[in-house]
């Protein structure tokens, strides 16, 4: 089990963070390629939500194009460099490989993905051949993959793009909440960059859009509108001590670990409540931060988990402890976390139902909740004729995601209620599409 030590300079925090998938070099490549059946009806490409042609960018490096590669990732999904690092490969393309029913290694086209998009991106090489300009302007809201991979597509189609983002970094959620150790800071500004430079689409930082006014003047000096807003904040779990210092949201966690890892206090205990997969993440990195004891704490049963079972494996590899079937009750303390008092739980018909007399604490100075993101309802309510689902997610065309019969598009986490980055980057493409046959119609 692995034991980590608090880490100090930038080299220590990498050292904890280490890259789960680092780059290939060009032996490792083209060996990795070679390994490839090329297989007729692939299904590691039915498997992809964004359809990239996988069996044809493996064979592309195989022979040494790896612009080409690169080209036949791009057309499918502007995040092709992010995705082969951040990707649920595991359950996705190199989960559904031929290669596992012959008991042998899958391919790993997730590695082989970001090795041929890193060529283009090092050499500048611009993959993508954009239609002559158009006199339509879109703005869009939010600098996520949602958004940008709809400014890559409608500046494609010759559209003029602006991008409102409410931050100063762009990639939303790709720079604030992807574990360190799946992609760095660095990596993820450098596929944005690359792609606004090919396609020259303006991004505003800074610059959130908040009020019915802002929103109008958008409406006005814009030809349509997309929103890419994802998720909002940690939402709270309904239980005393909520308020208690040292109580804190899983993204928020992470965004502060993630901006200057040296702010994360380091504590003896900490405790992390929930299942999904932003639990697994907010575990890893107290681990990893060279908190000795970290406990996860699942109100239901390990089988009944959100998170992706390698992801479960990932952080008892760094030494965390999980509990499951607690609910916490209450979380202890003055003014500061001292504990958590749980109940003991089972499951009756999918529903989790607490057993009498069974409650117990866990003395810890930190809590960390990750049991789930708000929805932006309150931003969503000033946009006329826009109506969400009972869980807050928006609800839009299933083809065009045209939020009614509005100039208003939708696409990522505020449609989907939080998936991953591969399936928000394919729904800004789809929009953008969709956006087009709107204005060409
Ligand atoms: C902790 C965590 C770990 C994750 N790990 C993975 C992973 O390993 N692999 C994976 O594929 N996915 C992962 N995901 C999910 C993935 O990051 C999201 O599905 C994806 O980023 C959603 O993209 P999006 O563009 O819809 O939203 P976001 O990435 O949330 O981007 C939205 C952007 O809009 C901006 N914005 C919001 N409102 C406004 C406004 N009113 N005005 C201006 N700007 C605004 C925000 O600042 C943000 O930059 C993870 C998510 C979390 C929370
Ligand atoms: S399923 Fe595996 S072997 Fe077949 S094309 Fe895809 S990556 Fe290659």
């Amino acid at each position: 089990m692995a034991e980590f030590l608090t880490p100090k300079t930038q080299q220590e925090f990498e050292k904890n963070f280490c890259a789960l998938k680092p780059l290939m070099n060009s032996t490792q490549a083209y060996f990795e390629s070679s390994r490839c059946l090329f297989c007729y009806d692939a299904p590691c490409t039915t498997a992809c939500p964004a359809g990239i042609d996988v069996p044809l960018f493996i064979r592309q490096i195989y022979t040494g194009n790896l612009i080409g590669s690169a080209k036949t990732i791009y057309s499918k999904n502007y995040f092709g460099s992010t995705c082969g690092l951040v990707c649920p490969t595991e359950v996705l393309c190199e989960g559904a490989c031929v290669l596992n029913k012959q008991q042998v290694r899958p391919i790993e086209i997730g590695r082989l993905q970001n090795y041929a998009t890193q060529s283009a991106m090092n050499n500048g090489s611009n993959v993508f051949s954009k239609e002559a300009a158009k006199s339509k302007k879109i703005a869009v809201i939010g600098a996520g993959p949602a958004g940008i991979a709809a400014a890559c597509e409608l500046s494609l189609l010759g559209y003029s793009v602006e991008i409102f983002e409410a931050l100063s970094v762009p990639t939303g959620l790709v720079l604030t909440g992807i574990a360190p150790y799946k992609i760095t800071n660095t990596q993820a500004v450098a596929e944005f960059e690359y792609l606004q430079s090919s396609f020259g689409f303006k991004t505003h930082f800074n610059s959130k859009i908040e009020t019915a006014e802002q929103l109008k003047k958008l409406e006005t000096d814009f030809d349509a509108i997309f929103l890419g807003t994802g998720l909002s904040g940690t939402k709270k779990i309904g239980i005393p001590g909520e308020n208690l210092r040292n109580y804190v949201g899983a993204t928020e966690f992470i965004a502060k670990l993630k901006r200057d890892f040296k702010t994360t206090e380091i504590h003896k205990t900490a405790v992390v409540l929930g299942g999904g997969n932003t639990a697994m993440d907010a575990a890893s990195e107290c681990a990893r931060m060279g908190m000795p004891d970290v406990i996860l704490a699942y109100r239901r049963s390990k089988a009944e988990m959100g998170g992706y079972e390698f992801e479960y494996e990932l952080v008892k590899l760094v030494g965390v402890d999980g509990i499951f079937n607690a609910a916490p009750v209450e979380i202890l303390g003055k003014d500061i976390v001292e504990g958590v008092k749980f109940v003991k739980t089972q499951t009756v018909d999918g529903k989790v139902v607490p057993i009498e007399n069974s409650e117990f604490t866990i003395a810890c100075t930190l809590v960390i909740n990750a049991t789930g993101q708000q929805k932006q309802t309150e931003f969503y309510a000033k946009i006329q004729g826009l109506q969400t689902d009972k869980n807050g997610k928006v609800l839009a065309d299933e083809t065009t995601f045209q939020v009614g019969s509005s100039k208003y598009f939708v696409g990522g986490d505020a449609v989907n209620g939080g998936a991953e980055v591969v399936n928000a980057a394919a729904d800004g493409k789809k929009a953008a599409r969709g956006i087009h046959k709107f204005l060409t119609k």
